[in-house]
């Protein structure tokens, strides 16, 4: 691993956002809606590697239409969250997990590699000149600011093969809850019409086109009155992959977690590598393996499993209430909110926003 290369320095004072209408803004930031005064940018070249790093004012930016991103869609992101302690200070959550699911995104999609460093050095970068755009907190709110990075080719060339040229944001944006009903028990539709991912494709990667094929999936459950779509694996349409922007988890009576295994189909999300580790010292059990959907069927009608819940860094943990299929419909629990569910979900909070003890060493300060 390289040292940090790039220091991504403040080009300009952009004008601000005055803080009458931030504070609007703050009061009910939705998700994804609103973006900050400032933006941090580098740009590579195959013959020069990274440079040109910079914090610019947030806004369009320029890119010809030959752009190898627009017609070939090569092009990853990621997603993490600043939080503000109650002492004022700004923290993230395993940044270093963020920076190397971005790396291997980058190989996946033969984009350039960010060291670690750099990726960190340009979360802390937008942080410091977005500070105020940190929502402050109580102790039972939950608000923070979503850090999007995203790097894409943007060489004019319209041959297909890896880009000569790539740039790299990191977009800024106030979060407070990821569905619009804040943290209520999701419907979900199981979709047997499409699939998100398949062998030695791209389902481990953070790369829009997942997201672009997940789209007909999310209208489909839409359509049923479900929140949300469930993905099963490509080859047997059995077993549970994930939904299209979180991972799955089910508890079962006797004290088991099980999760789908990371079949190179799933993306291996922060929030579940976090939620295995907080299940064990809770003294649950564990399990990444096959979920197959009928059984799980079974097993929520038979009582075995008593709660499932969707988890990733924007909707954090979020209780499964019910699924809904082809022909009909499974109620998780007694459709609400289990007790493991919201035990985790506080503890990780609890730690995200510094109300308990940082045991794992998971926070990073911006
Ligand atoms: N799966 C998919 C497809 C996702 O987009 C996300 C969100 N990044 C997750 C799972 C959860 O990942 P994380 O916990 O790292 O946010």
């Amino acid at each position: 691993m390289t040292a940090s290369s790039l220091s991504f320095p403040q080009q300009d004072a952009a004008r601000r956002t005055s803080d009458a209408d931030r504070a609007r803004i703050l009061a009910a930031p939705g998700f994804g809606e609103h973006f900050t005064d400032f933006m941090a940018h580098a740009r590579w070249r195959r013959d020069g590697g990274w440079g040109d790093d910079e914090v610019v004012p947030f806004g369009p930016i320029r890119i010809t239409p030959a752009a190898a991103v627009l017609h070939y869609a090569q092009e990853i992101f990621e997603g993490l969250k600043a939080f503000r302690h109650a002492d004022g200070s700004v923290w993230t959550f395993r940044p270093e997990k963020n920076a190397e699911r971005f790396a291997a995104s980058a190989r996946r999609l033969a984009l350039p590699e960010l060291t670690v460093e750099d990726f960190i050095a340009s979360l802390k970068a937008v942080v410091a000149a977005d500070e105020p755009w940190v929502p402050v907190v109580d102790e039972t709110s939950e608000a923070s600011l979503y850090l999007r990075p995203v790097m894409f080719a943007s060489e004019e060339f319209l041959g297909v093969r890896a880009a000569h040229m790539a740039d790299y944001y990191v977009i800024a944006s106030p979060a407070g809850d990821y569905f619009p009903r804040g943290v209520q028990p999701l419907v979900v539709w199981v979709s047997e019409s499409y699939a998100r991912a398949g062998k030695g494709g791209t389902g481990q990667a953070k790369c829009g086109g997942n997201y672009a094929s997940s789209l007909l999936g999310k209208y489909e459950a839409a359509e049923h009155g479900a929140d949300e779509v469930l993905f099963l694996d490509s080859e047997t349409h059995t077993a549970i992959d994930e939904l299209s922007g979180m991972n799955v988890f089910a508890i079962t009576k006797d004290g088991e977690i099980r999760t789908p295994a990371l079949t190179g189909s799933i993306l291996e999300g922060v929030t579940r590598s976090s939620i295995l580790r907080l299940a064990e010292d809770r003294g649950l059990r564990p399990v990444e393996t096959r979920l197959v959907m009928s059984e799980v069927l079974e097993s929520l009608a038979s009582g075995e499993i008593v709660e499932m819940f969707a988890c990733g860094t924007a909707a954090v943990i979020t209780p499964i209430g019910a699924f809904r299929f082809d022909g009909g419909e499974q109620v998780v629990g007694d459709g609400g909110s289990g007790e493991h569910t919201l035990a985790l979900r506080r503890e990780l909070t609890d730690i995200q926003y510094g109300r308990i003890e940082d045991r794992h060493g998971w926070l990073t300060r911006l």
